[in-house]
């Protein structure tokens, strides 16, 4: 198996003349001793100021934005590419005696700004690590390194064991295994496979002193004190770097159904899908899209399109589908087009790309509740980003969904016209602009989930983004994630400044 390289999308930062757009209040130096130890550690180092300056950025929109106008959110000193577990041992420790924030990065596909490298240090890029290294074809348990990209492994799986993992993010192209567990991501065909969190069973994980760990991976169940594995799925980097994961796979699905249905309204197709999961059907994909959003995806008009689609034994797929079928009995039947549709662009990245680039300010928030507040989370929502200065449009799908609830994806655009303020075009101060009207955006919405006591992100994580809404998320349980945090990683080097952690090696003003 080779190294996938992220797909090219060219953002075309001018790195002649690169400005960072946070600087640290205590800038780290890393002397000529400590990187002399560390290219002496047999790890691939680069130095090239281009290389340096686009890992300053990931699919946040706002470091996109800022690389497309020529700025680095944030440039490491140094990125080291290791090939080996022990490779990552021998910088965590050089980087953990010497205080050297140490940021993990593998595809760049996340979009809130969790491999940005704000205080500096080394950029510790997993993508070299690659491969299966173990498949227990009766158990149904592989083993793989963690940067290893979605389509070689799902390809790997299929061809030579005719297995599949059940993992299809939209983003499956550009990210890797470790990031999806770093990020606790969700494929798109959640509802039968689950999210990362269940399939994983086990890891091998670096500590910040550079000790090698496994968890798990032995037994389908577990009794040994509280699960080890599940600490370190969604800790984004912070807690220490996955460098192998053990997995549940599944038989390659021989059969599949598709069918669309099409709802007055959002709120009476959420009550379908509640019906559906109550009932014990979990259709792969059950995806129901607002009536903007179906419009624009399907050009299925006012009303709210429902997609469904299973896969695997036929037994089980006629009989979830007879429940859909059932519980979808007033809804209008839409017919298979807009599955089709759905199918064939469900791995399509470029809208974020080219809106980006014309200065359109837009993103998408995930979040998850119960099917008790969902309703009005979805209506407050809208509701408030409509209310923001510069909002063009808010709309909405449901993703995910579990017998107690589901994930709500809202999608915002928005454009602040420079010359309303009279500031230039493309200049720094119309991006602070947008990039106010993006903050509010997001202040607006998480207010509207913690109000309601849902959970601010289902799939995409914290990174630097959220890092301002955890607390109130999680209430007093923060202190324990802190002193897990403190416990795990004293000196405070790996990915410093997310996941609301605050850092000892240095601060940013993002304002
Ligand atoms: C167009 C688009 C569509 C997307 N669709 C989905 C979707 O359907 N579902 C979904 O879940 N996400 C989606 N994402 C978000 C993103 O792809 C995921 O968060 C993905 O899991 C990130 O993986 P990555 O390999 O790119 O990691 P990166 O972006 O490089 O890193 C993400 C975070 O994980 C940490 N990290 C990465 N690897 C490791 C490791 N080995 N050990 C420790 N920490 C590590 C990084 O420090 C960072 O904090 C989408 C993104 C885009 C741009």
């Amino acid at each position: 198996m080779t190294t996938k390289p992220t797909p090219p999308i060219d953002f075309s930062l001018p790195y002649e003349d690169v400005k960072p757009r946070f600087h640290s209040s205590e800038p780290v130096t890393i002397s000529r001793e400590v990187m002399d130890q560390l290219l002496l550690s047999g790890v691939e180092a680069i130095t090239d100021k281009a290389a340096l300056c686009e890992a300053g950025r990931d699919w946040w929109p706002i470091s996109l934005q800022w690389a497309i106008n020529g700025m680095t959110t944030a440039s490491p000193h140094v990125i080291l590419k290791p090939t080996e577990t022990k490779q990552v041992s021998s910088v965590l420790k050089i980087c953990n005696d010497n205080a050297i924030p140490v940021t993990p990065v593998a595809g760049r596909s996340g979009v809130v700004g969790g491999s940005v490298p704000l205080l500096g240090g080394v950029s510790l890029d997993l993508t070299a690590m690659t491969g299966i290294e173990d498949v227990d074809e009766t158990s149904l348990i592989v083993r793989v390194k963690a940067g290893t990209f979605g389509p070689d492994l799902e390809s790997e799986l299929r061809e030579n064991y005719h297995l599949t993992l059940g993992h299809f993010p939209q983003s499956m192209d550009l990210s890797t295994v470790g990031g999806w567990v770093a990020c606790r991501g969700a494929g798109q065909y959640s509802t039968r496979y689950g999210k990362i969190e269940d399939m994983v069973v086990g890891l091998e994980v670096v500590l910040a002193n550079g000790e090698i760990i496994t968890t798990g991976g032995l037994a389908p169940r577990s009794a040994v004190g509280p699960d080890l594995t599940a600490l370190f799925v969604g800790s984004e980097g912070t807690l220490g770097i996955i460098t192998s994961v053990v997995l549940k796979v599944h038989p390659l699905p021989t059969y599949e159904k598709r069918a669309a249905y099409g709802f007055p309204t959002f709120q009476a197709g959420l009550e379908s899908c509640r019906k559906i999961l109550q009932r014990g059907a979990t259709p792969a994909v059950l995806r129901l899209y607002d009536a903007a959003e179906s419009n624009r995806h399907f050009g299925s008009g006012e009303t709210n399109a429902l997609i469904v689609l299973d896969e695997g034994d036929p037994k089980l797929v006629d009989a979830t589908m007879e429940i859909v079928e059932s519980e979808c009995r007033d809804a209008l039947d839409l017919g298979l087009e807009p599955v089709a549709k759905w199918v064939e662009s469900k791995n399509d990245v470029k809208a974020l790309a080219s809106l980006t680039k014309i200065g359109i300010t837009l993103d998408t928030i995930e979040i998850a509740g119960r099917w008790s507040a969902l309703p009005r989370i979805y209506q407050d929502a809208l509701e408030e980003i409509l209310a923001i200065p510069g909002a063009l449009v808010a709309s909405a799908h449901q993703s995910h969904a579990y017998l107690d609830g589901a994930c709500i994806y809202f999608t915002f655009v928005g454009k602040i016209n420079p010359s309303d303020h009279g500031v230039e075009e493309n200049s720094e101060e119309a991006l602070k602009l947008n990039e106010a009207f993006y903050r509010q955006a997001w202040d607006s919405v998480m207010s509207v989930i913690n109000r309601h006591g849902a959970s601010i992100s289902h799939h995409h994580g914290i990174g630097i983004n959220r890092a301002r809404y955890v607390k109130e998320n999680l209430g007093a349980a923060f202190g324990v994630l802190e002193d897990l945090k403190n416990t795990l990683d004293p000196v405070g080097i790996l990915n410093p400044l997310k996941l609301g952690f605050s850092s000892k090696l240095g601060s940013v003003d993002f304002s």
